[in-house]
């Protein structure tokens, strides 16, 4: 049975704060915050849809900081969930949401999981606390490991954001970053390459001049090794990029943002991995097994990898192997 999520935009109801990169309204895509009655209509809706694709769904809370909201609202929303799951356990399987991190403590806790919510995500965007101040977050990287271990510690799923490229940030930064989210034991991690939105902090310090951000192909190469970190400690990256939005591509100053970001990334990574692979075993010829699946990723855009190894001193064939990843033999 095949798994989604219900996405509820609950956009920056209650949230103080004015981080320098985020316009919510913007990248949620939504103005007005659902009512419960709302809610209710849309979990009702798609019973028939999901029951239909043979798939189960958890009601995602996203788009602002869900536990900052109003409480009276926060819980009405609750409700309307914990309903839908009651009634529809063949379909609804879980509560997630996602907040800031120092928006997480016990009495909070409580609440949430006296509706079965089942996983939390905490916006962290760095561990690193010049650039969380640099970028008006008001939180530290203490504060992330805080409500990280209270998290863990009701077995509830930790799920930790970061962001790639914001002001101040280096790559050794995020990839320090992504050791400290191993360590706190994420249980799934989201990853936000910093797109630069008019009518923020972040836009202003970029027109100005102030303000860079990594490049594509920075962005490329360190999402690679951050995917690889991430799946060598077994931990799925269950986003890449921002979701595709014209509201976004309207708002874009700057920044990183491709539609197919994901599949560029995962390219790269399999370039890597080749390369090494066919150092390792020596040689020039090799035969690459994988899964038909991963044919487009391992040839690479307008088949760049390809081109990239041959530029190397490699060349190969592929053969699919149904479930296969990659696996690489000297070529007889
Ligand atoms: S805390 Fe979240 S919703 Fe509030 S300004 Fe920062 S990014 Fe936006």
């Amino acid at each position: 049975m095949k798994q989604t999520n219900i996405s509820v935009f609950v956009p920056h109801t209650g949230c103080p704060h004015r981080c320098t990169f985020c316009d919510q309204r913007t990248i949620s895509g939504e103005v007005k915050a659902p009512t419960a009655d709302e809610v209710r209509s849309l979990l009702r809706e798609q019973v028939p849809v999901l029951r239909e694709h043979d798939t189960r769904a958890e009601i995602a809370f996203f788009g602002g900081s869900f536990t900052g909201i109003a409480h009276g609202y926060m819980v009405s929303l609750l409700e309307a969930a914990h309903e839908a799951v009651m009634a529809h356990p063949d379909v609804y399987c879980g509560i997630r949401c996602s907040t800031r991190p120092d928006f997480i403590d016990e009495e909070t806790l409580d609440v949430l999981c006296s509706y079965g919510m089942t996983a939390v995500e905490l916006g962290a965007q760095s561990m690193n606390d010049n650039v969380l101040r640099l970028n008006e977050r008001g939180h530290t990287a203490h504060d992330v490991e805080t409500a990280a271990a209270m998290i863990k510690q009701r077995e509830l799923s930790l799920g930790l954001q970061m962001m790639t490229g914001l002001y101040g940030d280096k790559p050794e930064y995020c990839v320090q970053t992504a050791e400290r989210f191993i360590a706190l034991g994420a249980d799934t991690v989201r990853i936000y390459p910093t797109v630069i939105l008019a009518g923020t902090r972040l836009g202003e310090l970029y027109e100005s001049g102030e303000y860079r951000t990594f490049t594509f192909g920075e962005t490329v190469e360190l999402c690679a090794g951050l995917l690889r970190m991430f799946d060598k400690a077994h931990i799925p990256v269950i986003r890449l990029g921002l979701h595709a939005s014209k509201d976004v591509e309207a708002k874009m100053l700057g920044g990183v943002y491709h539609p197919a970001l994901r599949e560029i990334v995962e390219s790269r990574v399999f370039y890597e991995e080749m390369l090494e692979e066919m150092k390792r075993l020596g040689g020039h010829r090799f035969t690459v097994y994988t899964d038909p699946t991963n044919i487009s990723k391992i040839v690479g855009q307008r088949k760049e990898n390809k081109e990239k190894l041959n530029a190397n001193g490699f060349d190969f064939v592929i053969k699919t192997e149904q479930g296969t990843r990659l696996r690489i033999e000297n070529a007889l």
